[in-house]
């Protein structure tokens, strides 16, 4: 059974109307993991709700967090909104209601591209409607309580002067410290760093809950039955065990159903990847989605469990995961299938958010797409080489659709400088200038004649260069390499036989022809 209906079975077991929730502090770029989150969240939705459950699934925006500092993507003007809501901090690009919009709009279109079906829920919002009232009285009246659980799950002692709640400064607009004992229902007092002295009403968002607390809040105000959250919260000592026991102390409520995940992290054979972007940052959650199409990109995270950490390969790994995708499609269309791949199949088939195509669809490896991009002018000169070349044949509609989003998936990958250099290539429109040997010149010639008389396909066009290549004192590994140069100016390149086959017969000969003189 797939992991999500594992999960999905037992918390059917224990509740009839289960909610989701998973969340995101939107003070950068969201990476490419909190996807992961979204779509673990979204599987065991669907699975829930295959199971005949009213399910929900809530996407809670943390836009109340503080900015922590002004990070270095940040200018410098920034400075001045430390320690303020990222609700209430301006947009860095002008466009958006707020700076915690300018960053959670674009990954929600990214989860909705991925059909992550939830209602997105702006946590500024929940504390100025007084959403958090009742949990913040309960974390004044029993603050001692609280301290001993933390004390005791932390293993840290608290400062005798924590705070359970952080009053908002009405006059400079940053969290600050509580007046202990001036609380009373609904107001707390504060002495402010800028000098201001005020009082905050805790039922009109004037102030937020510390994490720790913040969290088994939330559990307590939508009675969530469970939350796929990063393993670092599920730590001992960490923010999942102090919250178990403060959401049934302090708040009067249930804690979750954990899903703990492991991180993804960016990672090409082994090695740990440098970030290379100018904006300094990651691979975010938008930039995932527009290098793989949605389907190949959930099949990723569905294939293993949450347990297991996911190598994200943005250099090399994008068409490995495409063609990983086309095999279980594949497999998942034959009658090959064999007990083990059980699992495989259902992440398949959750990755097409269960909706199946009646038959196999029409599949062009990522790769040559890549390859593609680059020799054609457009999508349509791209399905021009397709068509030739025999990919098309029984292609439906939906199969070209799908085929041009692998195409902008493609490019965006080349484009945005995420595909390592040997991927890319541009083939010279003239003969470029390449010194030839004696016996290269000789070799191109026997191979020009051989191709003049080849049926132009991928098969009979290898056969030509092996048997050129053989026959010639520059053997096999050379033949290629001059092939490269002639055409773009490179010692490697695309599978070769497919290569030629895509270009032009009556190009590719003349290009051998000429160099071979
Ligand atoms: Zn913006
Ligand atoms: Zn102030």
């Amino acid at each position: 059974m797939h992991w999500a209906d594992v999960i999905a079975k037992d918390i059917a077991s224990k509740c009839d109307k289960p909610l989701i929730a998973t969340g995101i502090s939107p003070s950068g770029e969201i990476h490419v993991g909190s996807l992961r989150e979204a779509i673990t969240g979204e599987s065991v939705r669907s699975a829930l709700e295959a199971l005949g459950k009213d399910v929900k699934l809530i996407y809670l925006v943390d836009d109340f967090d503080p900015l922590r500092k002004r990070y270095e993507f940040l200018p410098e003007e920034y400075e001045k909104y430390v320690n303020m809501p990222l609700s209430d901090i301006p947009c860095p690009c002008g466009k958006h209601k707020s700076y915690a919009h300018h960053y959670v709009e674009p990954f929600i279109n990214a989860m909705k591209a991925c059909d992550v079906r939830c209602e997105v829920i702006f946590v500024n919002e929940m504390y100025r409607k007084g959403m958090f009232a009742e949990s913040i009285d309960k974390a004044f009246k029993r603050r001692e309580k609280a301290m001993e659980i933390l004390n005791k799950v932390t293993g840290r002692e608290m400062k005798p002067d924590w705070a359970p709640f952080n009053p908002l400064c009405e006059k400079c607009g940053r969290f600050t410290d509580p007046i202990l004992d001036s609380y009373e229902y609904p107001y707390v007092e504060y002495q402010c760093k800028c000098g201001h002295h005020g009082k905050a009403d805790i039922t009109k968002g004037e102030g937020k809950l510390p994490w720790r607390l913040e969290w088994p809040a939330k559990w307590k105000i939508f009675n969530t039955s469970v939350e796929p959250f990063g393993k670092d919260h599920a730590a001992a000592g960490g923010s999942y065990d102090s919250g178990e026991v403060i959401v049934r102390e302090i708040f009067d409520g249930e804690p979750v159903y954990p899903i703990p995940y492991e991180f993804v992290q960016f990672k090409s054979k082994g090695q740990v990847m440098q970030m290379h972007k100018s904006k300094g940052s990651v691979v975010s959650g938008l930039d995932a989605i527009q290098m793989n199409p949605p389907e190949v990109l959930k099949y990723m995270f569905l294939r293993v469990n949450p347990y297991k950490s996911i190598d994200y390969d943005f250099k090399d790994g994008m068409p490995i995961i495409a063609d990983e995708f086309d095999r279980i499609e594949r497999l998942y269309f034959s009658d090959e299938q064999t007990e083990e791949d059980e699992n495989l199949m259902s992440a398949y088939r959750i990755s097409r958010n269960n909706v199946i195509p009646e038959k196999l669809p029409v599949q062009v490896p990522y790769g040559h797409l890549v390859n593609l991009v680059q020799m054609a002018d457009d999508f349509e000169g791209v399905l021009k080489i397709l068509e030739r070349t025999g990919y098309l044949e029984g292609a439906t509609e939906a199969d070209i659709a799908a085929i041009k989003r692998r195409v902008d998936s493609a490019k965006y990958w080349l484009d945005g400088g995420y595909a390592d250099e040997k991927y890319r290539f541009s083939v010279a429109k003239e003969m470029p200038a390449v010194e030839l040997s004696a016996d290269e010149k000789a070799f191109l010639a026997d191979l020009a004649a051989k191709l003049d008389v080849a049926e132009w396909g991928s098969d009979a066009i290898s056969t030509a260069i092996s048997e050129a290549g053989s026959a010639s004192p520059i053997g096999n590994k050379n033949a290629f390499k001059v092939m490269y140069r002639i055409l773009i100016q490179k010692e490697r390149g695309p599978r070769l036989a497919n290569f030629l086959a895509s270009m032009d017969k009556d190009f590719v000969v003349g290009r051998v022809k000429e160099a071979s003189c």
